[in-house]
């Protein structure tokens, strides 16, 4: 059986009496695209905030690689390779499509910071970041001004500067927000190939995207998990369809 690279094991968190994730099991395995579905205030991104460090579960442990990373704080957990990517405020808007990748490059190196003046001479992490926008499609754009870029290129850019640092796992929380038709269309099309270059998990409330790209899905109620299986069987799922799909048993 194939090792998973990203393992939550009865992760739990409440907030007071609320209690947003109850004993969630879950896993990512090496090549797919794992969705985590569920209406608003299901727990969805209180549950990817324990995986990625930025909030620590009750009970439970979180598995990067097969090793217990419940204690290490979020900035641990990405040097181990977990990229958690569409955070479009770490982008710094002033500076260049190449600039910004150079950053992920410089990140993924462990040089400090003062080194940066430096880093367009740096071939090594020149070719790091050119590589990961030719990856993304953003080649053309390396002179762009991050500012000048559309919404779905910001997310793609995010994209860019985790696969610099060699990513284990994408963790994602809605990156279809805010992307219209079209933008929706092109990013389903990307995170598709991405699979191959890591694993995703996958928040999304874009149906359409969830059911075009996940090889599985978990579905996300009041903090618990209610279902989990293929596209087909999440579709025909009697539970799932009264609890989320809103339809009448
Ligand atoms: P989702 O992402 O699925 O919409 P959230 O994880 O954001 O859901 O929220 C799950 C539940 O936990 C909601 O009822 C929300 O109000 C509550 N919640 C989230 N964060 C906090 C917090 N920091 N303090 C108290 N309640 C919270
Ligand atoms: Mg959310």
């Amino acid at each position: 059986m194939t090792e998973p690279v990203l393992e939550t094991r009865g992760i739990t968190k409440r907030f007071g009496a609320l209690t947003a994730s109850e004993d969630i099991a879950l896993d990512l395995k090496p090549g797919e695209i794992h969705a985590v579905i569920g209406p608003n205030g299901a727990g969805k991104s209180t549950l990817i905030q324990q995986i990625c460090g930025l909030l620590r579960p009750d009970a439970g442990q979180v598995l990067l690689g097969g090793r217990d990373v419940t204690r290490l704080g979020a900035a641990a957990r990405a040097r181990d390779g977990l990229a958690r990517t569409f955070q479009v405020s770490q982008l710094a808007m002033e500076d260049t499509v190449l600039q910004n990748a150079l950053l992920g490059a410089l990140g993924a190196t462990a040089r400090p910071w003062r080194f940066f003046g430096r880093a367009l001479g740096d071939a090594e992490l020149r070719d790091r970041a050119e590589a990961a926008l030719a990856q993304v499609g953003l080649a053309d754009a390396a002179a762009t001004l991050c500012a000048d870029l559309s919404h779905g290129q910001r997310r793609q850019l995010e994209v860019a500067m985790a696969l610099t640092v060699d990513p284990r796992a994408f963790v994602m929380d809605e990156p279809m927000a805010g992307l219209g038709a079209e933008g929706s269309k092109r990013m389903t099309g990307f995170l598709s190939e991405l699979r191959g270059t890591a694993p995703i998990l996958l928040v999304e409330h874009d149906m359409d995207a969830v059911f075009a790209l996940a090889d599985r899905i978990s579905v996300l109620v009041y903090g618990r998990i209610i279902a989990k299986g293929t596209v087909a069987e999440i579709r025909a799922d009697r539970a799932v369809r009264e609890a989320y799909l809103g339809e009448e048993p």
